[in-house]
């Protein structure tokens, strides 16, 4: 049967039964797309609802649903027309302004009708909230127009971590005090606005789970740098690096279909490199070298008298918790910085050196499973290259310039990916750069509670005692229990050891040590702001619950019983780097690139104990 049907204006004779798909190819018509948004070349999906659009007898809609519709006699089918235009127009202003698809976001209006039904808001109202973002820079920003009012993440930030730094008022919704804020993050992983996915069967049939803009947004999240590194990475003049955290191994795949606690380390270093990082490098790397500095510190400070127990200083949250709250325990920490922060200061110093590279031109990325990461980069003494540079006369003090430049959480990783239409489970394996790439299994267990103090004992030990630990795994370190301790006897002395993940743990453990109670008999403890360690940080895949917690840690597991090399003081590159660069642990020089200093910060918090 023969029809008659308007294309862009154009009668056209057609024989039936015909899609408006088959019409298009068989017309040649592509789709329109306006120029000028860089945003819509970061979807990777021909169907995708939201820009791919055609208008139908006046209407617009998605291709994606209309493509398999018949055409009738008369229909009219424009691909460009002033109204499609405006529609597309809108939607791609939204999504650069906002960073946030429209289609996605309905996803949380879910949140909020079961909201008004649990009585917590009313949508009438919520509709007329225009209050500006607020939050605690660089790393957390609540958006209170998105906010449901449950209270989900005051009840996490008071009950859980027992920090305080959030509080709620009837009018203005949940307020910051950010002076107390440890940046750990937790607050985000509770609420529920960002839990809330596209539901699956829709996301397969519209393709978006492949998109840079899958995930809805929480009204708790974290501030988005993933644009920051886009650009650094398309600038000639940068030469742009990165590292990614033990834990980031064990969660990343999970945003691309994959099991948690699946291994995508190979995947990782492949995905990256194709995205334009010139080095593709890992922060276990410098895990390794932070148990030697930090072994080293814990051996000095038991032979010398040093101020015990020792803290460990990897967890940024927990610095800033311990700065803030209990600054008189400020002397127990390590001054080890933590793994992130020595790549930054190893990479701008010896790795510029070998490879020839301007340290002001050195761009380094990390990600994190952690957003207390971000600030940790930015506090003024983490310049340490730049000071190092300046002493040696090759830069001027006005050249100055962090250790690091951008820090990304596993969640903006996942969304850099896609944004460079990298599939991660698609990608094949391979290998770290060499320098700053290679790593033994005491570095990946950094990732869970108990992991650091495990990889410390396997080299204090065997320095201490001239020969090798008999058993590397200590099992009651390594569990979900909030408190855990363990001993060793190292030449005739007992070593005592404990291990505290989640803040409000942490706060039992302090509140011992400074009334002298049990835990002050300690040597050595490992404090985590998070439950689980990293692999349940607040920069973390969501969901991040128990079942995630255990698979990923089970993940960073097997990565350490599958290394030939198990212990931090073996790996051939932080040996090589001690041979060439920083002579021993603890010298002259490593003091100034790897270790630090913290800062008083109790009077700065508006009360000095946390309101719990
Ligand atoms: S980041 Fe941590 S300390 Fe800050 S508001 Fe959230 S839960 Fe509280
Ligand atoms: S920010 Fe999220 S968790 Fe906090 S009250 Fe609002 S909806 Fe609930």
């Amino acid at each position: 049967m023969t029809i008659a049907i308007e294309l862009n204006g154009r009668p056209l004779k057609l024989e039936s039964p015909l899609t408006i798909l088959n019409v298009l190819q068989r017309e040649h018509q592509s789709l329109y797309q306006p120029q000028g948004f860089e945003e819509s070349s970061w979807i990777d999906n021909p169907w995708c609802p939201l820009v791919r659009l055609v208008e139908v007898d006046g209407r617009v809609v998605p291709i994606a649903v209309w493509a398999d519709r018949r055409v009738r006699e008369g229909m009219t089918i424009n691909t460009r027309s002033p109204q499609l235009e405006a529609a597309l127009q809108e939607r791609l202003t939204h999504l650069h302004d906002r960073q946030q698809c429209q289609f996605i976001a309905q996803t949380q209006e879910f949140a909020a009708v079961e909201a008004e039904s649990d009585g917590l808001i009313d949508l009438e109202k919520r509709a007329q909230w225009h209050f500006e973002p607020r939050g605690s820079r660089p790393s957390i920003l609540h958006d209170p127009n998105a906010c449901v009012r449950c209270k989900a993440c005051v009840d996490t930030c008071n009950a859980t971590q027992e920090v305080g730094a959030l509080s709620f008022d009837e009018q203005q919704g949940v307020l910051f005090d950010d002076s107390k804020c440890t940046r750990c993050g937790q607050c985000i992983l509770s609420c529920p606005v960002g839990f809330r996915k596209i539901p699956d069967f829709v996301a397969e049939m519209m393709g978006c789970t492949r998109c840079a803009f899958s995930r809805p947004l929480g009204a708790m999240r974290e501030v988005d740098d993933t644009g920051k590194v886009w650009h650094a990475l398309k600038d000639p003049t940068k030469c742009v690096v990165v590292q990614f955290a033990p834990a980031v191994r064990a969660t990343l795949g999970e945003e691309f279909g994959m099991e948690p606690g699946s291994l995508v380390t190979g995947k990782l270093y492949a995905g990256l490199r194709r995205l334009g990082f010139r080095k593709v490098w890992d922060t276990n790397f410098t895990a390794d070298l932070t148990i030697l500095e930090e072994g080293h510190e814990l051996l000095h400070r038991l032979h010398n008298g040093g101020r015990l127990p020792q803290f460990t200083s990897c967890s940024p949250g927990w610095i800033r918790y311990c700065e803030i709250f209990y600054p008189d325990l400020i002397p127990n920490l390590s001054t080890a910085k933590s793994p992130q922060q020595m790549f930054g200061a190893v990479a701008k110093t010896y790795a510029a050196k070998c490879l020839g590279i301007d340290p002001r031109k050195m761009f380094v990325v990390s990600i994190m499973p952690c957003t207390a990461k971000k600030i940790e980069a930015t506090r003024e003494e983490m310049d340490s290259a730049h000071r190092y540079w300046l002493e040696k006369g090759e830069i001027e003090a006005g050249d100055r310039f962090q250790d690091l430049d951008a820090v990304l959480t596993s969640r903006e990783a996942a969304k850099l990916l896609k944004m460079g239409k990298i599939d991660l489970a698609t990608m094949p394996e391979e290998e770290a750069d060499p320098l700053l790439g290679q790593y033994t299994g005491a570095a990946p267990i950094f990732g869970r509670t108990g992991g650091v103090m495990e990889a410390a004992l396997r080299t204090a030990y065997e320095v201490a005692a001239g020969k090798p630990l008999e058993k590397l795994e200590f099992e009651g370190l390594g569990t979900l229990d909030g408190v855990k301790v363990a001993s060793v006897a190292v030449n005739g002395v007992e070593l005592k050891v404990a291990v505290a993940h989640g803040l409000g743990n942490a706060r039992k453990v302090c509140e011992s040590v400074r009334s002298g109670g049990e835990f002050a008999g300690y040597h050595f403890i490992e404090f985590m702001a998070c439950e689980g360690g990293c692999i349940g940080g607040g920069g973390q895949i969501i969901p991040t619950n128990t079942l995630t917690r255990k698979a990923r840690t089970e993940g960073v597991n097997l990565d350490d019983r599958a290394r030939e090399l198990r212990k931090s003081h073996e790996n051939p590159e932080v040996e090589q780097l001690y041979k060439e660069f920083f002579e021993k642990p603890l010298g002259h020089l490593s003091h100034h690139l790897l270790h630090t200093t913290y800062v008083d910060r109790s009077q700065q918090a508006k009360s000095p104990t946390a309101t719990t």
